[in-house]
């Protein structure tokens, strides 16, 4: 069944290659100051990455779901930047996917050929202060005058903010109307009324930047609304559903990368005249990574399938997202333990994949409100 095609091998193997050999610079550095690697992202855009789900009339180079997660799970194995990767998928994910599906052709002329180059960074705006999980409670207002729409409110931990050329932001007509009443729109950095603010510090994903976006009287123009007005909630849950789809692919090859280190230390490391790894407590330690490695990566690529094959996703969806974030956690926890006082120290670089796994339970939807969608799927509620 998971039978990958030559293509797909040579894709995994030049990606992997091409991670490896380009995208590691000063990480140490980057992750301590929180810097974004802008040369890196440029480097991603011209061997296609930055292209994946966008068509090739639009410069894009346009895979299935399957291939995608091959390359994107290579990405992952060679490049030890995970907030590059990170803001990465965002971009893909939650900015560019939208627009092709939803985009009009003007909207995906302006911007998916630029987005593919690297020279558009797109951010997506729906978290506000008050409003994380229960997202069309969201109060940022849309009101039409004329042939514009004025948009005030504030949205906070925007990934990509902080360097963003354009954002996909969700404002609502009407309270009164919940999710109904939700449109999206693009707005270009440069808009008036529009202002990012400082960046916020993170445990993880440093080498992500992430702010707070303020609206305030911004004048957008009715043609830079993506969807039909009232559209927002369909847009924004395909996008999640997009995005939950993707975005932890390239954690299947960070974990295989810390599986393949934390074996090599075990063997070699020496405490009581023998490797510690001829202890059972660390053997099964290291089982129980690739378990839990293997078992994430079996419901990705049946989700790869399944969303190739054209059926529904909902629940597959949900169950990959839940299983490769907390299992992606799990294996940082293991990978410190196995590598002793060292693996809590920066040089050795399990910490930092720690620091970066714990954000996957929280983003593209929480791991509780995971659950909440798989029990819908199941009928509970
Ligand atoms: C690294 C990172 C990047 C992000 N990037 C973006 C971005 O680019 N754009 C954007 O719009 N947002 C972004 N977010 C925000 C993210 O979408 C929210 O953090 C997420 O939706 C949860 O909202 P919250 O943090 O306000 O938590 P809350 O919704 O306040 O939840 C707090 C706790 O309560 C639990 N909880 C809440 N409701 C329920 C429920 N019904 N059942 C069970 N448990 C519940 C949650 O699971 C959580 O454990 C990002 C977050 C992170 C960490």
């Amino acid at each position: 069944m998971f039978e990958f095609t030559a293509e797909q091998i040579a894709l995994r193997d030049s990606t992997e290659r091409f991670a490896q050999a380009e995208l590691n610079d000063e990480i140490l550095k980057n992750d301590a100051d929180g810097t974004f690697a802008r040369a890196a992202w440029q480097r991603c855009a011209k061997i296609g990455l930055l292209g994946m789900p966008i068509p090739a009339v639009y410069g894009g180079s346009p895979t299935d779901a399957v291939t995608t997660m091959v390359a994107l799970e290579a990405l992952g194995y060679g490049c030890r930047d995970n907030g590059l990767i990170f803001s990465l998928n965002a971009h893909l994910w939650a900015g560019a996917s939208p627009i092709v599906k939803f985009g009009t052709e003007a909207q995906r002329e302006r911007y998916l050929p630029a987005m593919c180059a690297g020279e558009i960074i797109a951010a997506h705006g729906m978290s506000e202060p008050g409003s994380g999980s229960d997202a069309f409670a969201l109060s940022t207002t849309a009101v039409r005058r004329g042939d514009r729409y004025l948009i005030n409110g504030s949205k906070t931990f925007i990934t990509n903010a902080p360097v963003a050329d354009v954002f996909l932001v969700f404002a609502t007509s009407d309270r009164k109307r919940g999710f109904a009443g939700v449109s999206a729109f693009l707005i270009d950095r440069d808009t008036p009324g529009l202002r990012v603010g400082e960046a916020i510090t993170k445990m993880g994903l440093r080498t992500s930047p992430m702010s707070e976006v303020y609206f305030d009287d911004c004048e957008v123009p009715a043609a830079n609304l993506l969807g039909p007005e009232g559209a927002g909630a369909a847009i924004f849950n395909w996008t999640m559903e997009r995005e939950r789809s993707f975005i932890l692919a390239p954690a299947l090859g960070t974990m295989r990368r810390d599986l393949e280190r934390c074996i090599a230390y075990a063997r070699s490391r020496k405490q009581f005249g023998r490797s510690i790894s001829a202890n059972q407590a660390v053997s099964h330690r290291l089982v129980d990574m690739k378990l839990r490695l293997d078992s994430s990566w079996l419901l990705l690529y049946r989700l790869g399938r399944t969303i190739d094959s054209g059926r529904p996703t909902g629940l597959e969806a949900a169950l990959a997202k839940l299983s490769v974030s907390e299992n992606f956690v799990q294996s940082g926890l293991d990978a410190i333990q196995v590598h002793g006082a060292y693996g809590y120290t920066a040089e050795y670089e399990v910490e930092r994949d720690l620091r970066d796994a714990l954000a996957g339970r929280l983003y593209s939807g929480t791991s509780e409100i995971q659950r909440n969608l798989a029990a819908r799927h199941l009928g509970l509620h």
